[in-house]
């Protein structure tokens, strides 16, 4: 890709996060780049597909590091005995201020040339989701504050939603495929929102990182090509299955309440579903701050995976694991794909 700079180039690059979900498609896009890139790995995570994904990174260039960001000595000795000039930080929801040490660290070490903090959603200065999201929120914004505080050079990446069915009670909707029973759609199913690709959250990312245009900027993705409201994701899917579902409205009423429910995350999902298709959060604003720069606009030249293509996708996972149903079990095609909201994959 024309827009990467040289390998030679490319500074040296922490992921933290990259056995999680957002984090895998930008340490992928990292090693695409061709950049030298570290993953930090936490030695007291011991999930097999955590395993795996840390173990395909490796194959695909990655180095390990083992350790934790709230370790502050220990990072700011990794910062400086590897030359780190990019942080990009994917924590989960539950660990956003672990990166409070992590800012302490890069401050005192004083070499990084860019942090991307863990955000990867939407402008949360501008956004006001019902709790249990507006915590998670506040402590976005904590984190940000303290970033400008000390000076650290950030790129904010808002990336609005994953290109993916929305389901409201899951924080990785691309782990599980569409509906094939029926649409559940929020409110009238009109408010449009910005389905991106996993792979295009990375990609455009760490393009990003290098570009001095984004330096202490709101990066927000705005692809024209992937703003759709329910109604029209749901008639997309419909002519990728070849048939017709039934549509069931989730009222405004229907997500308070679950986001009233306090289940962390799933009431954390309602919240920011609400906020999405309910109050039209990714759309009721214009880009009118100095510190707004819009992705489209840096790279016109590079274009968006398309729901439809994302949808193709999905589309052919459930024939490939139809065809596996229908071949006797075996040890190999025993780990199939069902096609509805997972409480697991939380
Ligand atoms: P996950 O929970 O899937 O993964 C979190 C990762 O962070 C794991 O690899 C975990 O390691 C690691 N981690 C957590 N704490 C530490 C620590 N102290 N030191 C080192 N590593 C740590 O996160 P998500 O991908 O769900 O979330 C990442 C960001 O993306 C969040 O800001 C979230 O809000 C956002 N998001 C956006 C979505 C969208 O549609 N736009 C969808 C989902 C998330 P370990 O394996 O050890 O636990």
């Amino acid at each position: 890709n024309g827009s990467y700079p040289n390998e030679s180039e490319a500074g040296q690059t922490v992921v933290i996060g990259s056995s999680g979900f957002i984090g895998r498609f930008i340490t992928e896009a990292c090693l695409d780049s061709g950049r030298p890139t570290y993953i930090l790995v936490r030695s007291s995570s011991n999930s097999p597909s955590k395993a795996s994904t840390i173990k395909f990174l490796q194959d695909k260039g990655a180095i390990v590091i083992y350790g934790s960001i709230t370790d502050q000595e220990f990072m700011e000795k990794v910062l400086r005995e590897y030359k780190i000039e990019v942080v990009i930080s994917a924590v989960g929801g539950e660990s956003i201020l672990d990166q409070l040490s992590l800012i302490e660290a890069i401050k005192n070490v004083n070499t990084v040339k860019r942090f991307v903090p863990s955000e990867f959603g939407h402008d949360i200065d501008r956004a006001e989701p019902v709790e249990p999201g507006l915590t998670m929120y506040e402590q976005k914004r904590k984190i940000r504050r303290q970033i400008e505080e000390c000076g650290i050079p950030y790129s904010y990446i808002c990336c609005n939603s994953i290109a993916a069915w929305p389901y409201h009670d899951n924080t990785h909707p691309t782990d599980v495929l569409p509906p094939l029973d029926r649409f559940q759609i929020y409110g009238d199913g009109t408010v449009k929102a910005y389905f991106v690709a996993g792979s295009d959250i990375g990609k455009f990312t760490v393009m990003s990182i290098d570009d001095d245009r984004t330096l202490n900027k709101t990066v927000h993705f705005q692809p024209p090509s992937n703003l759709l409201n329910m109604n029209e994701m749901a008639s997309l899917w419909e002519t990728k299955i070849g048939r017709v579902l039934p549509r069931v409205t989730i009222t405004e009423q229907d997500l308070l309440q679950r986001a009233q429910e306090m289940r962390i995350p799933q009431s954390v999902v309602a919240a920011i579903t609400h906020d999405i298709f309910i109050n039209g959060c990714q759309i009721n604003f214009s880009l009118d701050k100095t510190t707004d720069v819009e992705i489209c606009s840096l790279y016109p030249n590079t274009s968006f995976r398309t729901i439809a293509e994302c949808f193709d996708d999905s589309a052919k996972k459930i024939s490939d694991n139809e065809k596996a149903v229908s071949k006797p079990v075996t040890a190999s095609n025993t780990d199939i794909f069902v096609p509805t909201a997972k409480p697991e994959a939380l």
